[in-house]
């Protein structure tokens, strides 16, 4: 390393200065590198990416956009925001991107603030059946200060009902239509909720934050063709640092810019800013588009091994990352399998099923993706041996790391990742 590189990541400093602080970045590194980390909406991101988010642009305070600053000294902060704009509308074939939202719930923030007026009406995805909370959940600020109407997905499918959609359009004639997720193991039509909202002459927003990165390596169709705006995160499949970002409609730019700031935000995160760049970088190269390919055959085969083994997938597969596990069949609630899971060393959350009878904190599923495994180099083979692990887990394992299943599946998660490493030394 040499100084005009970077001044950041001296762990050898902040050990000695801090202990008990550098004692908790190795310990969580060692907890990634131990166990399979299933969740689906976490990744593995570079040690490209953590270097410019551990550097120096971190001071910098940039209010505004790039060459219309209220701080003198922008000039480099600047090329990295231009760099990162330009990646980023090229990535997805956009007129125009914003890249300063802190997060995903603050890229959501921001069409709110662009598109309606307190007490106004948006048509999104109710919580329970695959939502998020900034689609107007109760303890949400979109739940507190607007008015959601919420569709579900149809009992028979289990996918999105989208005569349901249309019928809830035309009788409340919202001022947004949103469509995403956080638990939407199928793909969504697009052109069917852009036609939806012509109709009533609505703003379509989709919030990619789950797939975004499934779009970046052109795995699935974009909503950038169809949508006003798209809001997602750069954390999840897309491996980039924990941030968000939106593109959208040229006709748009200017309101959702000032949405963003200085509706919403105060000055931009630049080292992070610095880091979707690098992020954006490497979604544009072969390697990553084939490993989003990657990422979907895993999830449909660990989706499939689970289903042989009576935990059923809802809507009976996938065609994305990530898959909504139904356990009634082995008589399991989510919050025993993620316990069971956890204590032989398989992270995975319980999340609620659509009419799920559970109460959410207990909930009736797991949601699995394979984001992260993928990254460690795993395959279709490797799946196979996770679900037969999880299924050994979730099924007999009493939640106890010292129990023998436990313990046994714990070995077989060792020799996986010891053959595929996270963050090789
Ligand atoms: C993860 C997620 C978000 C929120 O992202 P944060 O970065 O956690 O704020 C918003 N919408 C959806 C659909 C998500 O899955």
């Amino acid at each position: 390393m040499t100084e005009s590189t970077f001044y950041g990541s001296d762990y050898e400093a902040l050990s000695a200065f801090d202990p008990e602080i550098s004692a908790v970045l190795i310990s969580e590194l060692d907890r990634i590198r131990g166990g399979l980390q299933l969740i689906a909406s976490e990744n593995l991101s570079s040690p490209a990416v953590l270097t410019a988010l551990g550097s120096t642009l971190s001071n910098k305070y940039a209010e505004g956009y790039p060459g219309r600053r209220y701080y003198g000294g922008c000039a480099e902060v600047d090329k990295a925001e231009e760099l990162a704009i330009e990646r980023c509308k090229a990535l997805f074939g956009a007129d125009h991107a914003n890249v300063q939202a802190h997060s995903g719930a603050s890229a959501n923030q921001a069409v709110y603030g662009a598109f309606m007026q307190p007490g106004d009406t948006f048509l999104a995805m109710s919580l329970p059946h695959g939502g998020h909370l900034t689609h107007g959940a109760k303890v949400s600020f979109s739940g507190k200060w607007f008015n959601p109407v919420p569709y579900g997905v149809n009992k028979e499918t289990e996918d999105i009902d989208y005569d349901e959609v249309e019928r809830l359009a035309k009788e409340h004639r919202p001022k947004v239509i949103c469509a995403g997720g956080s638990a939407i193991p199928r793909l969504i039509d697009f052109e069917r909720f852009r036609a939806i909202a012509d109709e009533v002459g609505a703003i379509f927003w989709v919030d990619a934050a789950h797939f975004i990165g499934l779009v970046a390596g052109k795995a699935i169709p974009s909503p950038v063709p169809y949508a006003d705006v798209v809001t997602f995160t750069t954390h999840k499949v897309l491996r980039g640092p924990r941030s968000g970002a939106l593109v959208c409609r040229e006709e748009h730019a200017a309101r959702l810019d000032k949405a963003i700031f200085p509706m919403m935000q105060g000055g931009p995160q630049m080292h992070t800013i610095a880091a979707k760049a690098v992020n954006f970088k490497e979604c544009a190269t072969e390697e990553y588009a084939a490993y989003t390919r990657q990422v979907i055959d895993n999830s449909a085969t660990l989706a499939k091994e689970l289903d042989a083994r009576g935990i059923r997938p809802i809507t009976g597969g996938t065609d994305t990352h990530l898959s909504l596990l139904d356990l009634q069949g082995v008589g399991v609630t989510g919050a025993e399998a993620e316990q069971r899971a956890d204590a032989a060393g398989i992270v995975l959350n319980k999340n609620a099923i659509p009419f799920d009878p559970q109460k959410p904190n207990i909930a009736s599923g797991i949601r699995v993706g394979t984001p992260c495994v993928t990254t460690q180099g795993m395959g279709v083979e490797e799946m196979k041996t996770i679900a037969a692990l999880i299924h050994t887990a979730v099924t007999q394992g009493d939640g106890d790391a010292d129990g023998s299943v436990s313990k046994d599946v714990r070995a077989q998660v060792s020799e996986l990742v010891t053959r595929f490493p996270a963050y090789p030394r």
